[in-house]
């Protein structure tokens, strides 16, 4: 009798039918879109809601925009004063350190000071002047920032620092919005914040994802590659649409922090790894690093996986890293597999 009673709800539950859903909203300065399975529009909305909240609440602390911001409150303490931050801005920091030392600074969160001036000459399309790089380059510098994890402290050492968390915060705040999606029942869902997806738990029946990686300056929906992914993070940097040109050259929204200003490099890098916040974080640096250097860092750890799309002149090339051939295949266009 118990058996029968037992088998009867396992197979209630087997086949309970997940239907598809799908939100938007923006933030963040773009459109997060999540989409999710769920038993009913009830459970969905529920999950949505809690997942866009969080996202917002993330936006509020760490926005450079608002002078307000926890973030920006931060940066205007006095200096070598140590100040008691939230848990998520004292991860999300700390993350950005350990991804600064991994890229010896090319990724750095105190950039925020050439930041502005590279937003600054994107209006006037004057680039700003030697003396002006190396005076804003007293205030820069992730050597300057000092966290305690004992006292969730932050220690600015530096006077007018900029802290700009623009070029991680979209990755994490969508792993955050799936892992409270989580707590709501919902596993099989993906958040994407332009090109930042934070991926859970495969549809149902399907072993993964699928999610497209966009070529290079190509039309919209014009893909390089498709890969299947579940509980992941994918990023990728190089959003065409983010450069100026002066005086004939390009000059990315990417700050090279050795130049100070908007980085030259004509490429694209797509990261795969363990969650969104990783991938975002590594994005932005390995463009900056290139292919050689780019390459060596994601081959170097496991659960890491890249393609990079370059232009030299009127040469585009794709190439991907050791374990990207390994999970995805090489694909027509791969030029070089680095090993
Ligand atoms: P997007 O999706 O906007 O391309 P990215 O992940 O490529 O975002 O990050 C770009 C943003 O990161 C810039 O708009 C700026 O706020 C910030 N940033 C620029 N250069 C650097 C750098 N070298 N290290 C860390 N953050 C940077
Ligand atoms: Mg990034």
């Amino acid at each position: 009798m118990v058996a029968l009673l037992l088998a009867g709800c396992h197979s209630v539950k087997d086949s309970e039918a997940l239907a598809r859903f799908e939100f938007n909203e923006p933030h963040m300065g773009t459109l997060f879109s999540i989409t999710l399975y769920a038993r009913d529009a009830g459970e969905a909305n529920a999950a949505a809601e809690a997942a866009f909240a969080e996202v917002a609440k993330l936006d509020r602390m760490m926005t450079d925009y608002d002078p307000s911001s926890e973030l920006m409150q931060l940066c205007r303490r006095p200096v070598g004063e140590p100040t008691r931050v939230s848990p998520e801005l004292f991860e999300l920091l700390a993350e950005s350190l350990r991804v600064a030392r991994e890229t010896d600074g090319a990724f750095d969160i105190t950039v925020g000071p050439f930041v502005r001036a590279w937003r600054a000459a994107r209006k006037s399309k004057i680039l700003p002047s030697a003396g002006e790089l190396a005076r804003l380059r007293a205030n820069v510098g992730y050597e300057h920032v000092r966290l305690d994890a004992k006292t969730k402290t932050v220690t600015l050492l530096a006077p007018d620092m900029q802290l700009d968390l623009g070029g991680i915060a979209k990755g994490y705040a969508a792993d955050r919005a799936l892992e409270k999606m989580r707590r709501y029942g919902v596993t099989r869902a993906l958040v994407a914040a332009s090109g930042d997806i934070a991926i859970g738990d495969a549809p149902p029946g399907k072993a993964g994802w699928r999610v497209g990686i966009a070529a290079l300056d190509g039309a919209a929906g014009e893909l390089a590659r498709t890969v299947l992914l579940a509980n992941a993070g994918v990023s990728t940097s190089g959003d065409s649409e983010q450069n100026v040109e002066i005086g004939g050259v390009r000059y990315s929204h990417i700050i090279d922090p050795q130049t100070g200003l908007g980085m030259t490099n004509h490429i694209q890098t797509t990261i795969i790894g363990p969650n969104a916040t990783i991938t975002d974080g590594l994005d932005t640096p390995t463009a900056i690093m290139g292919v050689e250097r780019g390459m060596k860092l994601i081959n170097g750890q496991r659960g890491l996986a890249a393609l990079f799309v370059v232009r030299e002149g009127m040469k585009v090339e794709t190439v991907v890293s050791k374990e990207f051939a390994r999970r995805f295949g090489v694909g027509g266009d791969t030029v070089i597999i680095y090993r």
